[in-house]
C-alpha cells in the first residue's frame, strides 16, 4: 500500500520503509545533505536535511524520519534555513579556509552548501584543530582531517561497501576524530587502498593521491569506459585534462559495480600514458626486435597463422578483454583456424 504525505503543499506518495529524504529527492524536492549517501545507512548525524513536520516538536532530520500517512512536511521554511545556516557555520567555525588550493574545490559538498546558504567564513575566535596534514603513509589516500565534518561517510562506506571496517571515531566531544583501526595507519588497519572512503568523503579530508594537483574537477573530461583489469567489468570514469588520463573517479551509475572500485580499477592507470608503453608493433629480425607498421605485422601473423590450421592451433582468451573480445576470440578460433580447442584464463 502507498502512504500518502504532503511535502511543500505537493501530494506524494511513499514506499513501505521510505524515509521523508527519499520521497522528497524521488520526486525532485531538494534537501541538502553533508552525512547522508544514498548508498550508505543513513545516521542523522550532520542534521542539514532537517524539515519541520506538522504535528511534530522541532525540527526532524529526514534522512531518518520515515514517511508515514498524512505526514505534512515543510522542507525550506525561515527556521529550517535559519537551522541549516547555522550547522554550516559551526562547521566552518572549525575548517580551514583553503578552498583556493584545496584538492576538492569545485568537487566539496560542503563548498556547495555554503555557497547555496551565503554562509560567510569567520575567523575562528575559539579552538581549533591542527592535524599534521597528510600524515597518513598510504600511498593511495591522502589525508588532511582539519578539513574533516565527521559525517563518517568514509567509517561507513569502508565498512558497508568494502567490508573493510579501516575506519572509526576515536575520543568523545571536541576530541572526535576520525582513525584508521586503534589510531594507526590506514594500512596497518587493513586498508586495501579501494579508494572507497576517499570517493564518499564529501570535504577535502580524504582524496586520491595520485592525482593531487593534476587538476579541478570541472577541468577533466570525463569519458566513462570498463575496466580492463579483471573479468567484473567494473565501469568508471577516465578523467582526462589535455589529453592525459589523470585521475579515475566513480561512476554512481556503473551497473556491476556503482561506486566501488579496487586499487587496480581506480589507482592503476598510470600504464595507460606511461612513456614505455609500445605504441608500434615489434617484429623480430635477426633475433632482435624492430619496430614495424601494422600493415607489416598483420601480414606476418596471417602468414605464420595461416600454417597451423585446425587442431594444433589453440587460443586462450584472457579476462581483461572485454566479452566482445572474448566472442570474437572464440569466433576467430572456430570459424577461421577451424577447431574448438578455445579456452579461457578465468577457468584456470
Ligand atoms: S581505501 Fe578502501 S579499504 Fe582503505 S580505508 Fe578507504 S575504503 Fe577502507
Ligand atoms: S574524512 Fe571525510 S568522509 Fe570521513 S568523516 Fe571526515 S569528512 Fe566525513
Ligand atoms: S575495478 Fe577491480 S574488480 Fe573492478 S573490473 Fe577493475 S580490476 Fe576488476
Amino acid at each position: 500500500m502507498p502512504i500518502n504525505l504532503t511535502i511543500n503543499g505537493r501530494q506524494v506518495q511513499a514506499r513501505e520503509g521510505q524515509s521523508v529524504l527519499d520521497v522528497a529527492w524521488a520526486n525532485g524536492i531538494s534537501i541538502p545533505t553533508l552525512c547522508h549517501h544514498p548508498d550508505l545507512k543513513p545516521v542523522g548525524a550532520c542534521r542539514l536535511c532537517v524539515v519541520e513536520v506538522e504535528k511534530m516538536r522541532g525540527l526532524i532530520a529526514s534522512c531518518t524520519l520515515p514517511a508515514s500517512e498524512g505526514m505534512v512536511v515543510h522542507t525550506d521554511t525561515p527556521k529550517v534555513i535559519e537551522e541549516r545556516k547555522f550547522i554550516l557555520e559551526m562547521l566552518l567555525s572549525d575548517h580551514p579556509n583553503d578552498c583556493m588550493t584545496c584538492e576538492s574545490d569545485g568537487n566539496c559538498e560542503l563548498q556547495s552548501h555554503v555557497y547555496e546558504y551565503q554562509v560567510p567564513w569567520k575567523k575562528s575566535k575559539g579552538k581549533t584543530h591542527t592535524y599534521p596534514i597528510g600524515a597518513d603513509p598510504n600511498p593511495m589516500i591522502f589525508t588532511d582531517f582539519n578539513k574533516c565534518i565527521l559525517c563518517t561517510r568514509c567509517v561507513r562506506a569502508c565498512a558497508e561497501v568494502q567490508g573493510r571496517n579501516v575506519w572509526g571515531v576515536a575520543n568523545r566531544g571536541f576530541n572526535d576524530k576520525i582513525v584508521a583501526g586503534a589510531d594507526v595507519s590506514m594500512l596497518e588497519a587493513g586498508c586495501e587502498q579501494c579508494g572507497a572512503c576517499a570517493a564518499y568523503c564529501p570535504t577535502g579530508a580524504l582524496t586520491d593521491k595520485p592525482s593531487r594537483g593534476k587538476g579541478r574537477d570541472y577541468q577533466m573530461r570525463k569519458v566513462t569506459t570498463t575496466c580492463t583489469y579483471c573479468g567484473v567489468g567494473c565501469q568508471f570514469d577516465l578523467n582526462m585534462r589535455n589529453g592525459k588520463v589523470v585521475k579515475v573517479t566513480s561512476n554512481p551509475k556503473a551497473v556491476v559495480n556503482g561506486m566501488a572500485l579496487c586499487v587496480k580499477g581506480r589507482y592503476g592507470y598510470d600504464f595507460i600514458n606511461h612513456k614505455d608503453r609500445l605504441t608500434k608493433p615489434l617484429i623480430k629480425k635477426d633475433g632482435k626486435l624492430v619496430e614495424s607498421t601494422w600493415d607489416e605485422a598483420y601480414d606476418l601473423i596471417a602468414q605464420k597463422l595461416s600454417g597451423v590450421k585446425g587442431d594444433s592451433f589453440a587460443m586462450l582468451a584472457s579476462a581483461k578483454a572485454t566479452n566482445e573480445e572474448n566472442y570474437v576470440f572464440q569466433k576467430f578460433t572456430r570459424a577461421v583456424m577451424g577447431t574448438n580447442n578455445v579456452d579461457h584464463c578465468a577457468r584456470l
